[in-house]
């Protein structure tokens, strides 16, 4: 072990003050299938407690000059950076990615929220040109109002600091509901914020059954956003509901990456490249590269070096130095694993490596690569979200670029070719959010993210990620 664990219950954060409920979930280890903890959810009341308190916190938080919310959320991301062994240590033990991952999630998350608190310095209003004399037209940006944030279990932090950074800088209070399987280490950003100096109601927390809560807090009268991440199922009920309350939404779904290689591209560096982002956080990324659409003559070369990638990946619990893959999530995904597979292998598919759960404890699953999968496999329309990688061939650009944008799916691509021309192309051709060429370079702060089509709306990343908290409103001014 190259870390001691120690991981406490986590209670629900709101208007300034942590609670346990009578009702608790367990939380378990993934690596080892341990109970390691409970987590607190939220009844009714809870939930009208968090929305009022967001509503009075909301009404302190917008008057803070953005210069103090700066800030004070710049403190925060210090206490994140300080208390970074403890709370990946926690994350690793609740989610099971390895410890340097863990970590390197926690570190981004006081960049983004840095990134963010100066941001929200430069929101800027305009004044434009009148028709009449003594007349003045002002356009100014207000903060939305309190918002619901629902956050997945995949990043506990990195994808509840994009909606609290984005919302907070912006002048907004939240309600977020955490992930019930991953809550410790959310829990923790969100007291990194509370001891930087929050006001009271600014930022709530709260877990429980997640239809109850979205049903409650997205048609509660407070709530005035939502904001969710995870499967385009769930993200098209929030959705609609959304839309009955005339709420606003950022939506950021699930995807199915399209990862394209030409001939003419570095064969052996996209499969290095591809195999790692593949199997980062074992998979469960939705961004990961999940399609691998190969240029015929090139195949066999791309396979062989893919092999070889995930072959010298070390499966293991995160916590265990050297580690580089560690546990599914839950048992849920090691289910969805087999049965992915299963199906690929029934309609014809072969393994080229891996294919099966790993060890005899834990939810642990091989870094596997699937060859010749025919299109009508599972695997190649479902997000498989885990470890599985999935190659299929093509011959013309035409071709790849029909399969890559086959699926309803638009959020991330990527695509590895020595061309100008095509990379060029690319770009124009891709129906999906982000794309990426010849290197990884998707997910930082400064950079939009977000997807289109079925991978939802609204960007979660750049300056596009503080509009969505802002509305627009025009004064027009006679003197
Ligand atoms: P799921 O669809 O039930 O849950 C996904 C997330 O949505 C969880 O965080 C869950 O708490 C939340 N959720 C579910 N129903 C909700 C509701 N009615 N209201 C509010 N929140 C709700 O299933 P799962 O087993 O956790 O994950 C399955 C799939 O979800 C994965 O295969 C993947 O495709 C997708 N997913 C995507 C992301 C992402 O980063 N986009 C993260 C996690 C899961």
């Amino acid at each position: 072990m190259s870390a001691s664990p120690s991981y406490s219950d986590t209670q629900l954060f709101i208007d300034n003050t942590w609670r346990t409920t009578s009702r608790m979930l367990p939380v378990v280890n993934p690596a080892t299938e341990i109970e390691i903890g409970h987590v607190s959810m939220a009844q009714a009341s809870d939930l009208d407690e968090a929305a009022e308190a967001a509503l009075r916190g909301f009404r302190i938080w917008r008057k803070v000059p953005a210069f103090e919310r700066s800030a004070l959320m710049r403190r925060a991301a210090q206490l994140m950076r300080e208390r970074a062994e403890h709370i990946a240590v926690v994350m690793t033990m609740e989610q099971g990615k390895p410890l340097a991952e863990s970590r390197t999630e926690t570190l981004a998350a006081a960049d983004v929220i840095e990134w963010f608190a100066e941001e929200a310095r430069r929101t800027y209003g305009r004044v434009i040109p009148s028709r009449a004399d003594m007349v003045r037209q002002i356009v100014t940006r207000e903060p939305v109002g309190p918002v619901a944030a629902f956050t997945p279990w995949n990043f506990p932090i990195n994808q509840a600091v994009r909606k609290i950074s984005a919302a907070l800088a912006a002048g907004c209070s939240v309600v977020l509901k955490g992930p019930e399987e991953t809550p410790a280490s959310c829990a923790a950003l969100v007291r990194a914020f509370a001891d930087a100096g929050l006001p009271a109601g600014v930022l709530n927390l709260v877990f429980g059954v997640p239809a109850d809560i979205s049903n409650h807090l997205i048609g509660h009268p407070a709530i005035r956003k939502i904001s969710f991440t995870g499967s385009t199922a769930v993200g098209k009920l929030l959705a609609a509901k959304a839309g009955v309350h005339m709420k606003r939404a950022t939506m950021e779904l699930g995807g199915h990456a399209p990862a394209l290689v030409f001939a003419n591209g570095n064969v052996p560096r996209a499969a290095q490249l591809l195999a790692a982002a593949k199997f980062r956080n074992a998979g469960q990324v939705c961004i990961s590269p999940t399609r691998f659409i190969v240029e015929q003559g090139v195949s066999d070369e791309f396979v062989e070096h893919f092999v070889i990638a995930a072959q010298a990946i070390r499966v293991g619990n995160g916590l265990h130095d050297g580690v580089q893959m560690g546990a599914l999530a839950n048992e849920r995904r090691l289910h969805a694993m087999e049965q992915l597979v299963a199906d690929a292998l029934a309609q014809g598919a072969r393994i080229a490596t891996g294919g099966k759960r790993w060890g005899r404890e834990g939810y642990f699953f091989e870094p596997t690569l699937l060859i010749d999968v025919p299109q009508s496999a599972r695997i190649m329309n479902e997000e498989p979200f885990g470890p599985i990688a999935a190659i299929s061939t093509f011959r013309t650009y035409d071709e790849a670029i029909a399969e890559a944008n086959r699926l309803p799916f638009g959020l991330a691509a990527y695509a590895y070719t020595s061309s100008a021309a095509t990379v060029a192309s690319l770009g124009d051709d891709i129906e999906s959010g982000m794309i990426s060429i010849n290197h990884h370079g998707l997910g930082m702060p400064e950079t939009p993210f977000g997807g289109i089509k079925d991978s939802g709306y609204g960007s979660e990343g750049g300056s596009e990620a503080l509009e969505a908290y802002l509305n627009t409103k025009f004064v027009s001014e006679h003197r």
